[in-house]
């Protein structure tokens, strides 16, 4: 059977801590909506390089890349091992630098939940932020093949994510309507897998200029769709939105 590949909303690194989350609890049962991965190939909106790179880190350390959150954070590891082998085989299928690199909590937070046991190798692969969104469906394509060997790409970032715009503490109220315009576009776009939509979306989605003013954070969803190899289509995991505008939708793809 084909590994299908994901996309999913990190949110705030507080996530991990706020058991009550419905996006938290989401993302704790993720191990078992997908079969068991031979590998996990995260793609995550923090690491953030010219050209790709992918890490052939045997040991990857936790990066703990944020600042002035609890001290309970920055004790958590996640002791899972790289693929330094299978990470030089992606750079050969992409051109991708082979880099040291750790995991940062793109990719950590959602794996702690979803697979806690540290036991499936995994290993990052960059977004090129000053690229296009078109330059990523394009990367992920490269990598469709994965899809049969068992890896499982899972491309980490933020369905909406305009920071400037958050509402502190608005975790049950209902999403502001342009932020859910844009989130209710994306999932009725990855559903139909239109893959020309999603590369134009700074010019076919609603508020696409609020709901991300910087690409970063949505550019994991394009290398996760790209993956799922051409004629994909997706579908939602979960949606639920914080802070009155941050989508946690997820999605897979296949
Ligand atoms: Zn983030």
């Amino acid at each position: 059977m084909s590994m299908p590949t994901v996309f999913v909303s990190h949110g705030s690194p507080m996530l991990y801590l706020e058991p009550d989350l419905p996006a938290r609890a989401f993302l704790s049962t993720l191990g078992s909506l997908v079969p068991k991965p031979k590998a996990i190939l995260a793609v995550s909106a923090h690491w953030n390089t010219e050209r790709p790179e992918v890490s052939l880190t045997a040991r990857p350390e936790t990066i703990h890349d944020f600042y002035g959150f609890p001290d309970a954070l920055y004790k958590l590891h996640y002791d899972a091992p790289g693929a330094p082998a299978l990470a030089r085989r992606v750079a050969g299928m992409t051109g991708a630098q082979p880099a040291e690199y750790g995991l940062d909590h793109g990719a950590w937070v959602p794996a702690m939940l979803g697979w806690p046991d540290a036991d499936i190798p995994i290993f990052q692969l960059s977004v090129q932020p000053y690229m296009s969104p078109a330059h990523h469906l394009e990367l992920g394509r490269k990598l469709t093949a994965l899809r049969d060997e068992g890896v499982l790409v899972m491309g980490s970032g933020s369905a909406t994510h305009n920071l400037r715009r958050l509402v502190r503490g608005a975790h049950d109220t209902k999403p502001e309507p342009w932020a859910k315009a844009f989130d209710d576009w994306l999932a009725a776009t990855v559903e139909k897998g239109d893959a020309a939509a999603l590369a134009n979306y700074r010019s076919e989605a609603p508020n696409a200029k609020d709901a991300h003013p910087t690409d970063e954070h949505f550019l994991p969803l394009h290398v996760a769709f790209g993956a799922a190899g051409e004629g994909a289509t997706g579908r939602a995991l979960h949606r639920s939105f914080t802070s009155g505008n941050l989508s946690m939708a997820s999605y897979v793809f296949a």
